[in-house]
């Protein structure tokens, strides 16, 4: 079997010698020989089949420590690379929508399309809401956390020995959020705050060993909502009589749905439904929420809520109580009651606001 001087693998491998210099250096790609005197690199031809799936993966921007994770699973389960290559995209493609929602906002903002919301303002508009938490019929403890306010509602999802203290510590790191001061509609300002009370709460839950929790939370800006969303607690909103989620789960199921490799049909019945791909878990810089800003009008009633509500009583139910029940304490009490009459399987946490003139 020959080997290969550095110039003739680079340009089998489509990888420059530059790249396979560093490649060398990370331990990603390493040569077969190294000449000791002159410290030229020869590899072997049985190395081109690394080198080119390395190749492909930069090209489709994967980051070189995670690349080099995927060739060690190709090394000895190829199925579990490509399982790992999926993950990866579903993530991109989870990252990119919520930027494409970042940049419309920013173009808006910036070419004066917002003086709809800035009129809002004259008129402000507001909460009327209510939140609940409820151990559901089964479990030992409650691990889920609700919280409505005039300017945030949240949910989180405990898990873990100490869940219960993490979905609490997460939604109160957002709590300060209430208090600055509203209607900034500086962009940079507003996005900013959202990240760094995003990892306050991951700094928040790193204090508990094993432990995470999901969030997702809305904040009221004075004319639009921010929506920050970590794992499958879930966002919806009932606007003119539809019903739909606004959230994307980052859940294992999502993105194999997201492949088409399952129906939501079957993903509401997969054993591992509740496998998340990304929570609050004291990862810091690595935690990457869903960060939007969706733009509410008056008579919108959005519904945050954990998988002890959706995974237990039907949409059509949800929908139903959402749309005939006016008051929110009632609302809530009443999807809490739908949720129990279901078996009650996990813990319950639903928020229901209404968007309303002040
Ligand atoms: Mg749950």
């Amino acid at each position: 079997m020959g080997l290969l001087t550095i110039g003739a693998f680079a340009r089998a491998s489509r990888l420059s010698a530059k790249a396979l210099r560093r490649y060398d250096e990370l331990g990603l790609l390493r040569p077969a020989r190294v000449d000791s005197y002159t410290g030229y690199r020869y590899y072997d031809e049985t190395q081109l089949e690394r080198a080119r799936l390395v190749a492909w993966l930069r090209r489709i921007g994967m980051p070189l420590a995670r690349i080099q994770d995927v060739c060690d699973l190709h090394a000895s389960d190829a199925a579990a690379a490509a399982r790992d290559i999926r993950a990866y995209w579903a993530q991109v493609e989870a990252d990119t929508s919520a930027r494409r929602d970042l940049a419309v906002f920013l173009v808006d903002q910036l070419s004066g399309k917002d003086t709809d919301t800035m009129s809002q303002l004259t008129a402000p508009l507001g909460f009327r809401y209510a939140a609940r938490s409820d151990r559901g019929l089964v479990r030992e403890t409650n691990q889920d956390a609700a919280y409505a306010g005039s300017r945030l509602i949240a949910v989180a999802d405990g898990y873990g020995g100490r869940g219960a203290p993490a979905s609490t510590a997460a939604i109160d790191a957002l709590k300060p959020l209430q208090a600055e001061e509203s209607g900034s509609t500086r962009v940079g300002d507003l996005l900013n705050a959202l990240e760094d009370a995003v990892l306050r709460a991951d700094t928040a839950v790193s204090g508990f060993a094993e432990s995470g929790t999901t969030l997702t939370a809305m904040v009221w800006t004075g004319s639009q909502l921010a929506l920050v969303h970590v794992g499958d607690t879930r966002a919806y909103v009932l606007r003119d009589g539809d019903f739909f989620q606004i959230t994307h789960d980052h859940t294992v199921v999502q993105s194999m749905i997201d492949e088409g490799e399952l129906s939501p049909e079957e993903a509401a019945t997969h054993p591992q439904r509740a496998l998340l791909l990304r929570a609050l878990d004291g990862g810091g810089a690595a935690v990457r929420p869903d960060l939007r800003l969706h733009e509410a009008r008056a008579g919108d009633r959005y519904l945050l809520c954990s998988d002890g509500l959706f995974t237990a009583v039907p949409d059509a139910d949800v929908r139903r109580a959402l749309a005939t029940v006016a008051d929110p304490e009632e609302a809530v009490t009443e999807l809490v009651a739908l949720a129990h009459r279901a078996g009650g399987p996990d813990n319950i946490a639903c928020v229901v606001a209404d968007v309303v003139r002040l």
